[in-house]
Order: structure tokens, then sequence, then C-alpha cells
């Protein structure tokens, strides 16, 4: 497999589900498109959608946005691998393109709410890693939405309000980070990914590596 994990010789790992999960205007959506950018081996899961397209957003780029009885009908098939109602939409995570991600060796990236967490998690635990992102500050979050300008400002109270209840869920994720900037952020969550690779649990073929290793060692 490719070298970007440090495979080699025969040792190989499973693909892990890397889930980002935080407040609206806490960094999450900057910190995916980075990871993506700059970490081989990872893809971008992209969900279904039942709400409105945003500006500058693009149809299976951003979301694949669908309609209300398209959704009903996807998660009536099994076609979602976890799915959950967000501010009065629908959101679910395609199965397929995960599962094809995950047997190719490639890890998946997932932006999704603490329900879809815990879905996951249900389903797959030893596969998922969770990380929270929080804000500094109240502050801080409320003009990352403002600056943002995506929403109308009854959208935004809306999510402010919202902020403090999925905040509540943090202590259900393995790793917290504090976007106090985005660069150090970064770095953190780069930092659990790469760890998270080497994880003896998710690595197979080390014992053939590790007896070859001591076959040559003893000879
Ligand atoms: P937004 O409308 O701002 O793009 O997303 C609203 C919330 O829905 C965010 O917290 C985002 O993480 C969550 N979300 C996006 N896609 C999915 C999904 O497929 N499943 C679940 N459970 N939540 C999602």
């Amino acid at each position: 497999m490719a070298a970007h994990d440090g495979s080699f010789d025969g040792v190989e790992r499973r693909g892990l589900m890397f889930v980002l999960s935080s407040p609206s205007g806490a960094g999450k959506t900057t910190l995916s498109r980075l990871l993506i950018e700059r970490m081989p081996g990872l893809r971008m899961s992209v969900s279904a959608t039942t709400r409105p397209m945003r500006p500058g957003e693009v149809d299976g780029r951003d979301y694949h946005f669908v309609d209300r009885a398209r959704f009903e009908d996807m998660a009536k098939r099994n076609e979602l691998l976890e799915w959950a109602t967000v501010f009065d939409n629908r959101y679910g995570t395609p199965r397929a393109p995960v599962e094809a991600a995950l047997s190719a060796g490639q890890d998946v990236l997932f932006d999704i709410d603490w329900q879809g967490t815990q879905q996951l998690r249900e389903k797959a635990r030893q596969d998922v890693v969770s990380v929270f992102i929080l804000p500094p500050s109240a502050a801080d979050l409320e003009k990352r939405l403002h600056t943002r300008a995506q929403d109308s400002d009854e959208v935004i109270r809306g999510r402010m309000s919202r902020a403090s209840h999925e905040m509540s869920h943090w202590a259900e994720y393995d790793y917290i980070v504090i976007n106090r900037n985005i660069d150090d952020a970064f770095a953190e969550v780069q930092s659990i990914l790469k760890a998270e690779r080497l994880k003896r649990e998710r690595r197979t073929g080390l014992t053939t590596f590790v007896r070859e290793l001591q076959r040559q060692l003893e000879s």
C-alpha cells in the first residue's frame, strides 16, 4: 500500500473513519479542507442533505443536495450509513463511497454532528476516531458566524442557541481541539490523524514483518 502511513513490506492497515464535529462556526469546514489538501490517503465523505444550497456551494462537492422524498428513499433503502435531523433539515452519509474507500485502505473524513458520530461509533467503534472542535469563546464563535455571512441574522441566532446544546456532547469524543488559531488547530488535528494511523490495532501484517526481522537478525 501507499507509503503515507509508513506501510511497507506487507504491513498495511484498515482505513479509519475520522470524524470532526463542532458547533457551526468553530472552523471545522476550514480544518476539513486543509486535511484533505495536505493529508494523502484521506477522502472526504460528501453527505446528502435536504437543506437549501448556500452561495458558493457546489452540488456533489459540498453536499449532495436532495429533496425530502429522495432522502427518505435513500434512508429506507439502507443507502445511508447514518443520518440525523439538524436545524429541521435531514443530513446523512451515503454508505457506498465510504465502504469503497475503507476497503481500498483509504481513510475517510466526516464532517457530521454528534448524532451521526454516535451512530458510526455503534456500528464500527474501533475504526472511528472522533475529534470535537471548540471555539475559544462565545464572542469568537458569533464573530465567525457573522463574518461567514452566508446565513440570515435569524439563522445565525438559531445557530448560536444551538451551539451550547451541541457542545454538551463534547465528552463523547476521543479528542478535543480548541481552535484559537487555524494553524495550531490544524497541526493538532493532523497529529491526531498521524498517530491514529500508526496504532498497532489497526495494522495488519506486523506479526509477519517482525518475525521476518527476527529471522534476519538471528541468522
Ligand atoms: P451545515 O448546514 O452548516 O452545512 O451543517 C449543519 C450540521 O450538520 C453540522 O454540524 C454538520 O456537521 C452536520 N452534518 C453535515 N452532514 C451530516 C451528515 O451526513 N450526518 C450528520 N449526522 N450530520 C451532518
